[in-house]
């Protein structure tokens, strides 16, 4: 067997991608010294690999975005409106398209499957493809002068990258293939020529569900490829989930077949087992979770690949991690503020590789030979597995009663409608915002302070008690109706919740890319979830003391939370989120017994949970609905609880929106043209709703009439009488003249409008 890769982060050891990416933006780093630096952090992601004992080590992973916007460009498919394209196109060109620039606004960006990447979407429309460059060629013979790395060329499939893609026009996706397939070739063939053996092919659609037109179409590829560029070796790689059609896939005209073994809930080994594996191809075996932080189960992996060889001869194995590694933070040797059990059982991009080198040399050799290493690995994962955060019998106690734990209203909409009316007395069409207010210097520079120690616990209070005093005058002023606290006191709607939860932890470097040069830290879920104090309590109780208006209070869902978090991994994820979804009733409750009867909680990322095939999908919404019904059924008939959604598109997902059984729900709407609007049309509703009246990622402030338009548009398929008027989203990102403007041009629009309706 041979021990390989498939992708390695790009950010580098302590994100010097990042901060080489945005000091060129600012124009703080010259061309030249940016190419250097993005060139040695290259170099050194190949050598960490190579370090580790990686045989078979991917070049052309390394971006200076996005990989699917290397590809577009290499392509040459570039939208006219950045301009006409001559020759190799520059940096800016390519910059512009990642980020917009003055003359253009930039491609859209969107989730990479159901991870939290997003990558560039391709605008075929208008586009005149063209080869204007082989990354793959240059970065392969960089790997070998400089460092005498035979790399393997990583290229993402033509189908992928096109079902990826917009505006296919007239040509159709199947023109598309015919447009493309000999630019494909033609990379294959440079790389042929200079002596390339094996080029690993990314199609991880082939993992979604798949028609059999569709299979069709990957075959023509394939086919072509193939005959096209016989010297050259295709590794089919696949990852996310089991791949549909396996019996087809694995008949492909290629050379190779990467499996993951990891998220396919055993129905790729399972079909390996019933259904045999081509005896002229490679088995790359993703055994190695590229995904999740913590290590692997190496005697399972070992008895897994024993498994394998039944199918497959030991010298057509590839043991390598279940995707790339770009998803998992670079190294866990640095987390030294974490306590040891946890800290030993964490395994991030190199501990990774170490554990594919591991495998590898104990499939080849005998695990005796490594007895030593394999027992202190599973030491430390039991370790974990039997710490008193993981033995929480409170905990314990509530899932094992989950049957008994209401997750249900006592009273239906109808009742809880009336009670809501007859208690806060709103008057038609009542105006609220989201949750947060901006985020300005001044509020991040008191939290730094804090943080850093050099304020005290009582100094940050007063500034935020001071800040939310400042908000609720101005809230007054504008004349909204429901009121927020401003979140002054949160960086981020997961972490302030997991810093105050047990059963989370913070790395002090696991850093993922997020999109673009933009990394997140995700709290990593490693005990059970348990509520330990209030955790909102106090700053919105003191803004409800200062107005007679009703003040929404704030939470973030379970299933955000869980979402946006790692996750501990022996658990499904859906007992995590009872877990979580029980804490935040403790804190509902709290709320409610403080007198905040209304509480928003919010679920901007029910949607990214969605599994990739589609009979998985009713499944994840109904435990992700249950959730979010544990943390808010318990409430009296008149406390009003609210969520927010961004990125809804709802027709998929109406009925579990429904489900949630939210007395108000407000929407992201403007961003995306009011597109939503027209759903409701087919689709009833009737609980309280606010679609957004206007989109709060830009700095313009929209006029009355724009807002008014938007009003008009959603009433005529809403009641006036559920209608909510709100913008798309928080408002943290935005500077207070223009928030203070807009939303006086949102109550203005409303005012004209509860004349007319
Ligand atoms: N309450 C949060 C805020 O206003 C909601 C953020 C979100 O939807 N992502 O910031
Ligand atoms: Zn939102």
């Amino acid at each position: 067997m041979k021990s390989g890769n498939l992708g390695y982060p790009r950010i580098g050891r302590n994100r010097e991608w990042k901060k080489a990416l945005e000091a060129y933006w600012a124009g703080k780093l010259e061309e030249e010294a940016f190419h250097a630096e993005l060139k040695a952090i290259r170099l050194g992601n190949l050598k960490a690999q190579q370090e580790r004992g990686i045989e078979i080590i991917p070049v052309g992973d390394f971006t200076y975005y996005d990989h699917i916007l290397d590809t577009a460009v290499m392509f040459g498919l570039i939208p006219a409106r950045f301009g006409r394209l001559e020759g190799k196109p520059d940096l800016s060109v390519y910059y512009a398209m990642a980020r917009g620039s003055r003359d253009a606004t930039a491609c859209e960006m969107t989730k990479w499957f159901n991870t939290n990447y997003h990558y560039i979407v391709p605008e075929l429309d208008q586009a005149n493809p063209v080869l204007t460059g082989n990354r793959l060629l240059d970065t392969y013979r960089e790997a070998k002068t400089e460092l005498g790395i035979e790399g393997r060329p990583v290229l993402v499939g033509l189908y992928t990258f096109l079902k990826l893609s917009k505006g296919y026009g007239r040509e159709g996706l199947a023109g598309w293939i015919d447009c493309l397939l000999p630019l494909y070739v033609q990379v294959l063939r440079e790389l042929e020529a200079e002596g390339v053996a094996w080029v690993q092919i990314d199609e991880p659609i082939l993992s979604s569900s798949l028609s059999g037109d569709e299979l069709a179409h990957v075959a023509r590829i394939y086919e072509t490829l193939t005959k096209e560029v016989p010297g050259i070796k295709l590794l089919l790689q696949t990852y996310f989930e089991s791949v549909d059609r396996y019996q087809d896939v694995v008949s492909l005209p290629v050379h190779g077949i990467g499996l993951d073994f990891v998220h396919d809930e055993g129905r790729n080994l399972q079909a390996v087992r019933e259904h045999g594996f081509p005896a002229d191809k490679v088995l790359g075996a993703g055994l190695i979770d590229g995904r999740g932080i913590w290590k692997a189960d190496l005697q399972g992996k070992l008895e897994t690949l024993n498994a394998l060889t039944q199918a497959v001869s030991a010298d057509r194995i590839i043991v390598q991690p279940s995707c790339s590694l770009l998803h998992v933070p670079v190294s866990a040797a640095q987390e030294n503020l974490l306590h040891t059990t946890l800290r030993e059982a964490l395994a991030f991009a190199d501990e990774k590789l170490d554990e594919i080198a591991l495998l590898t040399k104990a499939a080849n050799v005998g695990a005796q030979a490594f007895a030593a290493e394999l027992a202190e690995s599973d030491r430390s994962r039991k370790a974990l597995e039997q710490s008193p955060s993981r033995a929480r019998k409170q905990v314990h106690a509530r899932i094992a009663g989950l049957t008994q734990q209401p997750s249900s209203r006592t009273e239906s909409f109808d009742v809880r409608r009336k009670a809501q009316q007859e208690r806060w007395k709103l008057p038609l069409l009542p105006t609220t915002t989201i949750g947060s207010f901006p985020q300005t210097p001044e509020v991040r520079s008191a939290r730094q302070k804090w943080r850093k120690g050099e304020w005290g616990a009582e100094k940050y209070d007063a500034f935020i008690k001071e800040q939310i005093k400042t908000w609720i005058d101005l809230q007054a002023e504008l004349g909204l109706d429901v009121f927020v606290h401003g979140e002054f006191e949160r960086t981020d709607m997961v972490e302030f919740f997991g810093e105050k939860l047990a059963g989370f932890a913070f790395t002090a470097n696991g850093w993922v890319q997020s999109y673009g040069s933009r990394c997140v830290k995700p709290p990593v879920i490693y005990g059970d979830v348990e509520f330990v104090a209030p955790m909102t309590v106090a700053e919105t109780v003191y803004a409800q003391s200062l107005t007679t208006k009703p003040v929404k209070g704030m939470l973030t869902g379970p299933i955000t939370i869980l979402n946006w978090s790692f996750v501990r991994d022996d658990k499904s994820r859906e007992e995590v989120a009872y877990q979580i979804a029980l804490a935040l009733r403790d804190e509902v409750e709290a709320l409610e017994k403080a007198g905040i009867c209304m509480i928003q909680v919010d679920e901007p990322a029910l949607r990214e949970g969605l599994p990739l095939k589609e009979e998985k999908k009713d499944g994840y919404l109904d435990w992700a609905v249950r959730a979010f019904r544990l943390s808010t059924s318990t409430v009296q008939t008149e406390t009003q609880i609210h969520t927010h959604m961004c990125y809804c598109e709802f027709h998929d997902m109406i009925d579990s929106i429904r489900a949630l059984d939210a007395d108000v729900i407000s929407i992201e709407t403007s961003r995306s043209h009011g597109e939503l609007i027209g759903s409701f049309e087919e689709h009833i509703y009737d609980k309280g709703i606010g679609l957004g009246v206007y989109d709060i990622h830009s700095p313009r402030v929209p006029t009355v009439e724009e807002i008014g338009t938007m009003i008009d548009r959603a009433l005529k398929v809403l009641d006036s009488a559920q209608f909510w008027i709100n913008p798309d989203c928080g408002l943290k990102t935005r500077k207070l003249e223009e928030t203070v403007a807009s939303l006086r041009n949102m109550v203005a629009a409303t005012l004209l409008a509860r004349d007319k309706y």
